[in-house]
Protein backbone atom coordinates (compact mmCIF):
# COMPACT_ATOMS: atom_id res chain seq x y z
CA UNK A 1 0.00 0.00 0.00
CA UNK A 2 1.32 3.39 -0.40
CA UNK A 3 -0.10 5.87 1.83
CA UNK A 4 0.24 9.59 0.42
CA UNK A 5 -0.66 13.19 1.47
CA UNK A 6 -2.01 15.76 -1.14
CA UNK A 7 -3.92 18.98 -1.80
CA UNK A 8 -6.04 19.67 -4.72
CA UNK A 9 -6.50 23.81 -3.24
CA UNK A 10 -7.98 23.11 -0.25
CA UNK A 11 -7.11 21.31 3.30
CA UNK A 12 -4.55 18.20 3.00
CA UNK A 13 -6.30 14.75 2.18
CA UNK A 14 -4.88 11.06 2.53
CA UNK A 15 -4.88 8.87 -0.03
CA UNK A 16 -3.98 5.45 -1.50
CA UNK A 17 -1.70 5.67 -4.99
CA UNK A 18 -1.84 2.56 -7.32
CA UNK A 19 1.27 0.77 -8.69
CA UNK A 20 1.42 2.98 -11.75
CA UNK A 21 1.81 6.48 -9.49
CA UNK A 22 -0.76 7.77 -11.39
CA UNK A 23 -4.08 7.53 -9.66
CA UNK A 24 -5.07 8.44 -5.97
CA UNK A 25 -8.42 6.51 -4.40
CA UNK A 26 -9.10 9.58 -1.55
CA UNK A 27 -9.60 8.35 2.05
CA UNK A 28 -11.30 9.77 5.12
CA UNK A 29 -9.06 10.62 7.67
CA UNK A 30 -5.45 10.18 8.78
CA UNK A 31 -4.49 6.50 8.51
CA UNK A 32 -1.95 7.35 11.17
CA UNK A 33 -5.12 7.25 13.38
CA UNK A 34 -7.99 6.14 12.06
CA UNK A 35 -8.84 2.60 10.19
CA UNK A 36 -8.52 3.13 6.14
CA UNK A 37 -11.61 3.95 4.24
CA UNK A 38 -12.08 5.05 0.96
CA UNK A 39 -14.47 7.86 0.23
CA UNK A 40 -14.80 6.50 -3.29
CA UNK A 41 -13.30 10.07 -4.79
CA UNK A 42 -10.22 9.74 -7.31
CA UNK A 43 -7.64 11.99 -8.43
CA UNK A 44 -5.23 11.83 -10.88
CA UNK A 45 -1.82 12.27 -9.21
CA UNK A 46 -0.24 14.60 -11.75
CA UNK A 47 -3.50 16.79 -10.89
CA UNK A 48 -2.94 17.35 -7.27
CA UNK A 49 -0.15 18.54 -5.16
CA UNK A 50 2.13 15.82 -3.00
CA UNK A 51 3.02 17.08 0.16
CA UNK A 52 5.04 15.24 2.51
CA UNK A 53 3.40 12.10 3.54
CA UNK A 54 3.51 12.71 6.99
CA UNK A 55 4.05 15.54 9.23
CA UNK A 56 5.92 13.88 12.44
CA UNK A 57 3.99 14.68 15.45
CA UNK A 58 7.19 14.70 17.68
CA UNK A 59 10.33 13.76 16.16
CA UNK A 60 12.70 13.05 13.29
CA UNK A 61 15.38 10.86 14.42
CA UNK A 62 18.71 11.26 11.91
CA UNK A 63 21.26 8.24 11.95
CA UNK A 64 24.98 9.99 10.76
CA UNK A 65 27.84 7.97 9.11
CA UNK A 66 25.93 4.33 9.19
CA UNK A 67 26.95 3.94 5.41
CA UNK A 68 30.75 2.85 6.04
CA UNK A 69 31.52 4.64 2.14
CA UNK A 70 29.87 7.80 3.43
CA UNK A 71 31.96 7.76 6.72
CA UNK A 72 35.05 7.28 4.87
CA UNK A 73 34.10 10.16 2.59
CA UNK A 74 33.60 12.73 5.38
CA UNK A 75 36.99 11.49 6.64
CA UNK A 76 35.56 9.73 9.23
CA UNK A 77 35.16 6.23 11.04
CA UNK A 78 31.87 4.49 11.45
CA UNK A 79 30.79 5.31 14.82
CA UNK A 80 30.63 1.95 16.96
CA UNK A 81 26.83 2.66 18.26
CA UNK A 82 24.47 4.68 15.86
CA UNK A 83 25.36 8.46 15.62
CA UNK A 84 22.03 9.78 16.85
CA UNK A 85 20.62 13.37 15.62
CA UNK A 86 16.99 15.37 15.83
CA UNK A 87 15.56 17.30 13.46
CA UNK A 88 12.59 19.69 13.96
CA UNK A 89 9.06 18.78 12.34
CA UNK A 90 9.68 22.64 10.72
CA UNK A 91 12.50 21.40 8.56
CA UNK A 92 9.95 18.87 6.66
CA UNK A 93 8.48 19.91 2.91
CA UNK A 94 7.26 17.92 0.45
CA UNK A 95 8.06 16.65 -3.31
CA UNK A 96 8.57 19.80 -5.41
CA UNK A 97 8.64 22.44 -2.37
CA UNK A 98 12.12 24.15 -2.47
CA UNK A 99 14.46 23.83 -0.36
CA UNK A 100 15.40 27.40 0.81
CA UNK A 101 19.33 28.08 1.59
CA UNK A 102 19.57 30.60 4.15
CA UNK A 103 22.64 33.64 4.04
CA UNK A 104 23.89 31.92 6.90
CA UNK A 105 25.57 29.02 5.26
CA UNK A 106 27.49 28.58 1.79
CA UNK A 107 27.47 24.88 1.13
CA UNK A 108 24.31 23.11 1.32
CA UNK A 109 24.72 19.17 0.29
CA UNK A 110 22.24 16.37 -0.62
CA UNK A 111 21.31 13.47 1.34
CA UNK A 112 19.28 10.80 -0.37
CA UNK A 113 18.56 8.06 2.39
CA UNK A 114 15.59 5.55 3.45
CA UNK A 115 13.20 7.00 5.93
CA UNK A 116 11.12 5.05 8.72
CA UNK A 117 8.30 5.90 9.39
CA UNK A 118 6.82 4.51 12.66
CA UNK A 119 3.22 3.38 12.96
CA UNK A 120 2.40 3.22 17.16
CA UNK A 121 3.57 4.37 20.29
CA UNK A 122 6.56 2.32 21.56
CA UNK A 123 9.32 2.06 23.96
CA UNK A 124 12.19 -0.50 24.33
CA UNK A 125 11.05 -2.17 20.90
CA UNK A 126 13.77 -4.99 20.60
CA UNK A 127 15.26 -5.21 16.81
CA UNK A 128 13.20 -8.77 16.46
CA UNK A 129 9.82 -7.10 17.46
CA UNK A 130 11.24 -3.69 15.16
CA UNK A 131 8.19 -4.60 12.20
CA UNK A 132 5.41 -3.96 14.67
CA UNK A 133 6.25 -0.51 15.38
CA UNK A 134 6.65 0.23 11.65
CA UNK A 135 3.85 2.14 9.37
CA UNK A 136 5.65 2.12 6.08
CA UNK A 137 8.70 3.73 4.32
CA UNK A 138 9.64 6.62 2.49
CA UNK A 139 12.70 8.71 1.00
CA UNK A 140 14.30 12.02 2.19
CA UNK A 141 16.78 14.10 1.50
CA UNK A 142 18.87 15.60 5.11
CA UNK A 143 19.80 18.67 3.62
CA UNK A 144 22.75 19.74 5.11
CA UNK A 145 24.78 22.45 5.40
CA UNK A 146 28.18 21.52 6.08
CA UNK A 147 29.85 25.06 7.66
CA UNK A 148 27.69 25.25 9.75
CA UNK A 149 27.98 21.41 10.35
CA UNK A 150 31.77 21.91 10.69
CA UNK A 151 31.60 25.30 12.88
CA UNK A 152 28.82 24.88 15.04
CA UNK A 153 30.00 21.12 16.69
CA UNK A 154 25.92 20.30 16.95
CA UNK A 155 24.10 19.64 14.10
CA UNK A 156 20.81 21.35 14.71
CA UNK A 157 21.01 24.19 12.40
CA UNK A 158 23.13 22.31 10.31
CA UNK A 159 20.60 19.79 9.36
CA UNK A 160 17.33 21.48 11.32
CA UNK A 161 16.59 24.81 9.08
CA UNK A 162 13.09 24.84 7.32
CA UNK A 163 12.71 23.10 4.51
CA UNK A 164 15.94 21.06 5.01
CA UNK A 165 13.85 17.69 5.41
CA UNK A 166 11.84 16.90 2.13
CA UNK A 167 10.18 13.93 2.42
CA UNK A 168 7.88 11.46 0.13
CA UNK A 169 6.77 11.02 -2.28
CA UNK A 170 4.57 8.93 -0.52
CA UNK A 171 5.02 6.10 2.14
CA UNK A 172 5.13 2.50 1.26
CA UNK A 173 4.04 0.07 3.40
CA UNK A 174 4.76 -3.44 2.37
CA UNK A 175 8.33 -3.30 1.09
CA UNK A 176 11.17 -5.45 2.00
CA UNK A 177 14.48 -3.22 2.53
CA UNK A 178 17.53 -5.22 2.69
CA UNK A 179 18.95 -4.36 -0.67
CA UNK A 180 17.20 -1.74 -2.23
CA UNK A 181 19.30 1.18 -4.24
CA UNK A 182 19.26 4.89 -3.17
CA UNK A 183 20.21 7.30 -5.63
CA UNK A 184 20.63 10.92 -5.68
CA UNK A 185 20.57 13.37 -8.94
CA UNK A 186 21.81 16.88 -9.48
CA UNK A 187 20.38 18.38 -12.07
CA UNK A 188 19.73 14.83 -13.69
CA UNK A 189 23.09 13.50 -12.68
CA UNK A 190 23.60 10.44 -10.44
CA UNK A 191 25.71 11.53 -7.72
CA UNK A 192 24.43 8.78 -5.17
CA UNK A 193 24.50 5.65 -5.88
CA UNK A 194 23.98 3.24 -3.02
CA UNK A 195 22.04 0.11 -1.57
CA UNK A 196 20.40 -0.49 1.88
CA UNK A 197 22.41 -3.48 1.95
CA UNK A 198 25.40 -1.60 3.07
CA UNK A 199 23.44 0.13 6.06
CA UNK A 200 26.09 -0.40 8.93
CA UNK A 201 23.11 -0.41 11.37
CA UNK A 202 19.85 -1.82 10.35
CA UNK A 203 16.66 -0.60 10.74
CA UNK A 204 15.77 -3.06 13.61
CA UNK A 205 18.96 -2.57 14.73
CA UNK A 206 18.05 1.24 14.92
CA UNK A 207 14.67 0.99 16.40
CA UNK A 208 15.98 -0.68 19.05
CA UNK A 209 18.75 1.62 19.84
CA UNK A 210 16.42 4.88 19.17
CA UNK A 211 13.54 3.76 21.23
CA UNK A 212 15.79 2.79 24.54
CA UNK A 213 16.39 6.62 24.09
CA UNK A 214 13.06 8.07 23.24
CA UNK A 215 9.24 6.97 23.40
CA UNK A 216 8.13 7.00 19.58
CA UNK A 217 5.12 8.39 18.45
CA UNK A 218 2.59 7.39 15.39
CA UNK A 219 4.45 9.77 12.68
CA UNK A 220 7.56 10.08 14.20
CA UNK A 221 10.52 9.21 11.14
CA UNK A 222 13.93 8.08 11.01
CA UNK A 223 16.39 8.77 8.78
CA UNK A 224 18.87 5.76 8.05
CA UNK A 225 21.65 7.46 6.81
CA UNK A 226 23.18 8.19 3.28
CA UNK A 227 25.81 6.44 1.36
CA UNK A 228 28.92 7.73 -0.62
CA UNK A 229 28.60 10.80 -2.85
CA UNK A 230 27.91 13.71 -1.26
CA UNK A 231 28.27 17.21 -2.58
CA UNK A 232 27.52 20.84 -3.00
CA UNK A 233 24.19 22.17 -4.21
CA UNK A 234 24.29 24.98 -5.75
CA UNK A 235 21.01 27.44 -5.88
CA UNK A 236 18.54 26.86 -9.03
CA UNK A 237 19.93 23.41 -8.94
CA UNK A 238 17.46 20.06 -8.72
CA UNK A 239 18.00 17.11 -6.59
CA UNK A 240 16.44 14.58 -6.97
CA UNK A 241 16.46 11.25 -4.53
CA UNK A 242 14.83 7.67 -4.96
CA UNK A 243 15.15 4.66 -2.84
CA UNK A 244 14.02 1.64 -5.22
CA UNK A 245 9.94 -0.04 -4.28
CA UNK A 246 9.08 3.69 -3.09
CA UNK A 247 9.74 6.46 -5.92
CA UNK A 248 11.83 9.18 -6.16
CA UNK A 249 11.13 13.16 -5.29
CA UNK A 250 13.00 16.12 -6.54
CA UNK A 251 13.10 19.77 -5.12
CA UNK A 252 14.61 22.93 -6.47
CA UNK A 253 17.24 24.61 -4.28
CA UNK A 254 16.74 28.39 -3.91
CA UNK A 255 18.48 31.32 -2.22
CA UNK A 256 16.58 32.98 0.47
CA UNK A 257 15.56 36.39 -0.81
MG1 LIG B 1 22.02 12.03 6.74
Amino acid sequence: MRICRFTTGDDPMFGLVDGAGEKIAEISGDPLYTRIELTGATHRVDQVRLLAPVIPRSKIIGIGKNYADHAAEMGGEVPAEPLMFLIPNTAVCGPDDPVVIPSVTTQVSYEAELAVVIGRLCKDVSAEQAGTAILGYTVANDVTARDLQSNDGQWARAKGMDTFCPLGPWIETDLDIDDLSVVSRVDGEVRQDGTTADLVHGVGALIEYVSAAFTLLPGDVILTGTPAGVGLVEPGQRVEVEVEGIGAMSNPFVRAD
